[in-house]
């Protein structure tokens, strides 16, 4: 296909009818457009925008490019959470069986890491035989049994998005609020869920810095997202600090098994209650109060964790519940870094220890680099904690002992104990649904909202 004519129209800003940009998608999946074109068309598009009826189109020709799951047989309703990526951000791994644990279904599609923005399928892999690659009659099968399966992006759901997004990592075009949106909602839409919750990380440690920013991209992602039907609600968290006291895969999937155990950090938990919350109201209804006190009781009953340790066996993890340690491997070299003199922890830069974690081999630096799930950072005390000379503040391990040593150097002046506290904060920004963008203060003003 020659796709000069709709380069030309766009470069010009004029907007692209559904037939071109179905045309444009077929011709992406099938290989069948000179690659120079589409990287021109995707820079034209992120010059020039596209209004709200292109992104649909879009959005609409990317999922339909591979095979759109439908779940209405399933007897039992179904809702997604997508996250935009931060630091320590292992929520899915806890949010999934929460949530199927509490009667809805989540065809819960996942991604890998890239950058310092960790990814669920990198966490889930760290546990020795987990296999996110089911086939279409294991995905079928578990959604039914146990009403969760986190499964990775495939050539069946919404093949477009993969190679126009390894084309948009290497030509600069990653950063346009239209093909953000058409990429993250063309596999959810595939994926089939009814309602879908977005977790709109802001700050330093997320692509979108500012609340403005945030809301940009909060806003047109909900209004997409309706037009196909698809009921959503998007919350907007705070992410210029980690969440949770891990980052890394292993650690991460470490604190998330506390988590579902009943224990686990406040901030952390406070984040998968208010998105549990959201998504079971989506799901079912009901008061948000009501919703949240179903979920602490099956976090502190245990059968939310039961159920991520019955969709671990069923994928064919191995975690062996009877061990304190789940049976995971422990990492070949580790160092403990201790508090110099007294003070308080302070509140570490998320993009910093993002990097840093990188840099261990945590993280991807290229779409195509391995990851390394022993590697991570373990904090010790909570931000603001009082410490004593000599204290452990952090543990830093993984599979490279020289590795292991450069980011506990780097690490050490990022976590150096300071004179006073760092100013308390909850991890909650804001709220957007129907009834607009509301701010939130924390869990509490969330819960009195309905
Ligand atoms: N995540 C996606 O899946 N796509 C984007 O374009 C950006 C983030």
């Amino acid at each position: 296909m020659n796709l000069l004519p709709l380069i030309l129209a766009k470069r010009e800003g004029a907007a692209l009818d559904a037939e071109s940009l179905r045309a444009f998608v077929a011709a992406v999946s099938a290989d069948a457009a000179p690659t120079y074109q589409v990287s021109a068309l995707l820079m034209a598009i992120l010059c020039r925008g596209m209004n709200a009826a292109e992104t649909v189109a879009l959005t609409r020709a990317m999922a339909e490019s591979g095979q759109c799951h439908e779940w209405s047989a399933l007897g039992r309703p179904t809702v997604d959470k997508h996250s935009t990526g931060g630091v320590g951000d292992k929520v899915s791994l806890i949010l999934a069986p929460l949530v199927a644990a509490l009667g809805a279904a989540v065809p819960m599609l996942s991604g890998r890491g890239l950058g310092f923005t960790g990814g669920t399928l990198d966490k889930l892999e760290s546990i020795p035989g987990f296999d996110t690659q089911l086939d279409e009659n294991r995905f079928q099968r578990q959604m039914a049994e146990l009403g969760c399966a986190f499964i990775g992006q495939s050539e069946r759901i919404a093949p477009a998005d993969r190679r126009l997004y390894a084309l948009r990592d290497v030509t600069g075009t990653v950063e346009s609020l239209p093909l953000i949106v058409s990429s993250i909602l063309s596999k959810k839409i595939a994926a089939g869920p009814a309602a879908l919750v977005i977790d709109l990380k802001v700050g330093e440690g997320a692509f979108m810095r500012t609340l403005a920013a945030g809301q940009a991209l909060g806003t047109a992602l909900r209004e997409t997202a309706t037009s196909f039907g698809l009921r959503c609600t998007v919350l907007y968290s705070r992410m210029d600090v980690p969440l949770g006291r891990s980052v890394g895969n292993r650690s991460e999937l470490r604190e998330a098994l506390a988590l579902l155990g009943g224990s686990g950090p406040a901030d952390l938990r406070e984040l998968v209650l208010a998105l549990a919350v959201l998504m079971l109201e989506l799901a079912r209804g009901g008061a948000r109060s009501t919703l949240c006190a179903d979920c602490e009781a099956a976090l502190a009953g245990g059968i939310a964790r039961d159920r991520f340790l019955a969709v671990v066996a069923a994928q064919g993890g191995r975690l062996d519940g009877q061990r304190a340690d789940w049976g995971l491997p422990a990492a070949p070299a580790v160092a403990i870094l201790r508090a110099e003199a007294a003070g308080y922890l302070p509140a570490p830069d998320a993009a910093a220890i993002g990097r840093l974690c990188v840099g261990l081999g945590a993280g991807r630096a290229r779409v195509d680099d391995a990851v390394d799930p022993a590697a991570g950072v373990e904090f010790l005390k909570g931000w603001g904690e009082a410490v004593a000379p000599g204290e452990p503040l952090a543990r830093v391990e993984g599979s490279d002992p020289q590795r292991v040593a450069a980011a506990g150097a780097a690490l050490a002046p990022l976590i150096t104990p300071q004179a006073s506290p760092p100013a308390a904060a909850s991890v909650l920004l804001g709220l957007e649904d129907d009834e607009g963008f509301r701010p939130l203060r924390g869990l509490a003003e969330l819960l009195r909202g309905r």
